[in-house]
């Protein structure tokens, strides 16, 4: 728009299409009008420089262009006949007579209502974000991998137990992490994360004090086009008290396993007692019963060990006993046990070589106990469970497959975790504690071998694990 240096009509001259169109105005209702005529300065704060008088004013005084990068100015909207705030950014430039005096002004203007109502909601929303997140104690992160920059919102300094002016860097949270949780859990899960995308961990850090707090982080990796990361983006939660309680619901079930495990070994020792004197009894019912008793006292020590090993699991407590020995062997010696428990299915294996592995003979032990148990427990009596052991490069791998009831696709993932156990309300009759397959699992990790399970509903499952045959002995935690 061209308006002439007339102070104070400033009569417009000419106007271009696109200023009538995002003005709302026709060419009719603007030409040989004067500018406040049609455009009424409604703002008439005496503060505010940058109504267009003013600054129509100024650029006569001045002779500069003049830009006012965002102001407010309310229009009528044509269809709703309704008034509507608008931001506009707009630049005035003088043009000048012979004389030097400022004779029209170009005004130029852009409507920037999307882009400042767009950036002040994203700034809501982050605000929402930090509120939430200050209310919920969780600290929210970012790390730019490339140009190692690290932001961080204030809760992450409170829950490492800093000034909230201390300029807090990625190394710097490095050396709170406890040592060994740096090593096995923290480096493995960012090497895990590039190239999974994410990574979910909870470890332990040092404050000032020397106190050690659990904390927990969570996030995700961005790759750019070449699927190089980039940025690696989280939260971080003291879960200290929680993990507290956990640490003490465990030493309790230690502590009552560990109080119930006396009596029964005496139990046991009675039992065999009993057995040994009735022995060669003309009364059957004896027997059957003194075998039935022995079989449940075996099954509940099995219980209570395995009880006893859930509470070993924390950190620097499940404490390997490494050894060199015949896993086809330590199969067979399995298989015998299950067969003394129970002779409802046909156990089928066949070893061929002797494997020699160097692991924790009683924990792989448990391990291929419980994949066994697991196949008699959810197939039909009568049916057949094979167990398989095959070397495989620089591995060996044990299965275990069984005609039984099968696992859903998507609980097969679960059935790892801790006190998972099938959904399914068939299977709730089945005694079970869902801690079986979640010992398996840390067992056969911590050995650094794999653990899994391929499965059809209806037609059994195959359960597997690997362990590597190097003899190097992986450091145990
Ligand atoms: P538990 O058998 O004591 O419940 P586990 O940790 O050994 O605990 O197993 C977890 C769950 O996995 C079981 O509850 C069951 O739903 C499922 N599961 C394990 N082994 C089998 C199997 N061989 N066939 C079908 N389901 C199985």
């Amino acid at each position: 728009m061209v308006v002439k240096a007339d102070a104070p009509v400033f009569t417009i001259l000419a106007a271009s299409d696109d200023y009538l169109k995002v003005t709302s105005v026709t060419r009719e209702q603007v030409l040989g009008k004067g500018f406040f005529e049609v455009f009424p300065d409604d703002n008439d704060d005496p503060d505010n420089e940058n109504t267009a008088r003013k600054v129509f004013t100024k650029v006569i005084e001045t002779r500069e262009k003049l830009d006012v990068p965002v102001y407010i100015y309310d229009i009528i909207d044509p269809e709703t006949n309704t008034r509507q705030q608008h931001y506009w950014s707009c630049s005035n430039i003088p043009v000048l007579d012979a004389d030097n005096h400022v004779e029209y002004i170009l005004n130029t203007v852009v409507d920037i209502t999307g882009e400042v109502k767009a950036k002040e909601a994203a700034i809501e929303s982050e605000n929402r974000l930090l509120l939430a997140a200050e209310a919920t104690g969780l600290a929210i992160w970012d790390f730019d991998i490339q140009n190692v920059s690290f932001t961080y919102s204030p809760q992450l300094v409170e829950i490492f137990g800093l000034d909230s002016d201390a300029n807090f860097t990625i190394s710097d949270i490095g050396k709170q992490v406890h040592p060994d949780d740096m090593q096995n859990i923290v480096l493995k899960a960012y090497y895990e994360s590039l190239i999974t995308g994410y990574f979910s961990y909870e470890v332990r850090i040092y404050k000032p004090d020397r106190s050690l707090h659990w904390v927990r982080v969570k996030g995700k990796v961005l790759f750019n086009s070449k699927k190089e990361p980039v940025r690696m983006l989280g939260t971080l939660v003291d879960i200290n008290e929680s993990k507290q309680d956990e640490i003490r619901k465990n030493d309790f079930i230690a502590m009552a396993s560990h109080e119930l495990k006396t009596p029964l070994t005496s139990l046991k020792a009675y039992l065999q007692l009993l057995s040994a004197k009735l022995a060669g009894s003309p009364d059957p019912f004896i027997n059957t019963a003194l075998l039935k008793a022995g079989n449940q006292v075996n099954k509940m020590t099995a219980l209570i060990h395995s009880f006893l090993d859930i509470s070993k699991l924390e950190p620097g407590k499940l404490q390997l006993v490494w050894q060199s020995f015949d896993l086809n062997k330590l199969i067979e010696e399995t298989i015998a046990e299950s067969r003394i428990l129970t002779s409802s299915h046909h156990i089928r294996f066949e070893p061929q070589n002797v494997i020699h592995v160097n692991a924790d003979r009683d924990k792989i032990g448990q391990v291929i106990g419980n994949f066994l148990n697991n196949g008699i427990k959810y197939s039909q009596r009568g049916t057949s469970i094979t167990v398989c052991c095959e070397v495989l490069d620089e591995n060996v791998r044990v299965s275990v497959t069984d005609e039984g009831i099968g696992i859903r696709q998507k609980e097969q993932e679960k059935v790892f975790q801790r006190f998972y156990r099938s959904e399914d309300d068939d299977l709730k009759t089945i005694s079970g504690f869902g801690i079986g397959l979640y010992l398996s699992s840390e067992i056969i990790q911590r050995h650094k071998g794999k653990i899994w399970v391929k499965s059809t509903e209806g037609r059994g499952s195959t359960f597997y694990f690997s362990l590597p045959l190097t003899t190097d002995q992986p450091t145990s935690s």
